[in-house]
């Protein structure tokens, strides 16, 4: 199995008629896209149309009920949870809405326990990771001494620090102010002209103009959107 290999997989995510189900709700209902490597993709939908399980599914926390879902050349369908841990650790960073720090681990702390999960910490590494995120200065604060923008931006540099291709953001502004906002999606797509690709939930319209494409769930469905030059005119 080859991990690390994003130049050999143009196409580097491929989903192919995914459906999830939870008991009687169809979380996913034949859902197939793929993304080129080094693209930004943005998922948009109302509440309960899927988004997080598509991430969650893309980032192998969680396995389709049918389907084929190709991550970097990798297959993630009947994967023990150990292959899917291995598959996560060296492929995808994920940023979430509600952060996930450890609460008694300072900002340095929090993302060395990220490199340590993964190989071996790196204090240097580290620190430099909270300065790309303009946090140097906040290295040693708990996450309950920082507000809710530079819990984020600490969640960024944990989620890069072990330099993973894929970059997994499930409404990582959804709990920030406009200002915060703004610098948390500047970061995102800092990493974006870095070479990685990006893939976040949101729900702002502003911020999807930017991205290279979109795409829309409606009841676990991807939304087709009519061409403009065949809606009729009535
Ligand atoms: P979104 O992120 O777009 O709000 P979700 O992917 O979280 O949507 O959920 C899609 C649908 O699947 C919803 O109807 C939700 O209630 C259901 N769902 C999600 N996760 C679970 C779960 N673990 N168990 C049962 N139902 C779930
Ligand atoms: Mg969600």
């Amino acid at each position: 199995m080859q991990w690390r290999n994003y130049e050999m997989n143009k196409n580097i995510i491929s989903i192919e008629n995914i459906t999830k189900d939870y008991g009687t709700v169809k979380a996913l209902d034949s859902v197939t896209f793929s993304l080129d490597h080094g693209k930004e993709l943005a998922v948009m939908g109302p509440s309960g149309s899927g988004k997080t399980t598509l991430i969650n599914l893309i980032a192998g926390l969680d396995s389709p009920s049918s389907g084929k879902i190709i991550v970097n050349g990798i297959v993630l369908n009947n994967r023990s949870q150990e292959e899917l841990s291995l598959f996560r650790r060296e492929n995808v960073g994920i940023i979430f809405q509600q952060f996930y720090l450890i609460p008694y681990l300072n900002a340095l702390e929090n993302i060395m326990l990220a490199q340590y999960f993964h190989s071996m910490t790196d204090k240097k590494e580290a620190l430099q990771a909270l300065e790309m995120v303009g946090l140097s200065e906040r290295a040693g604060h708990l996450p309950s001494q920082m507000s809710g923008g530079e819990q984020q931006r600490v969640a960024i540099a944990r989620a890069i620090i072990n330099d993973p291709g894929i970059i997994l953001a499930d409404e990582p502004t959804g709990n920030l102010d406009e200002e915060n906002e703004r610098i948390v999606l500047s970061l995102l797509r800092k990493l974006k002209d870095k070479g990685k690709t990006l893939i976040y939930v949101t729900h702002n319209p502003y911020t999807v103009a930017n991205s290279d494409e979109i795409l829309r769930l409606e009841h676990g469905r991807i939304k087709q959107e009519e061409p403009v030059r065949y809606r009729k005119i009535v």
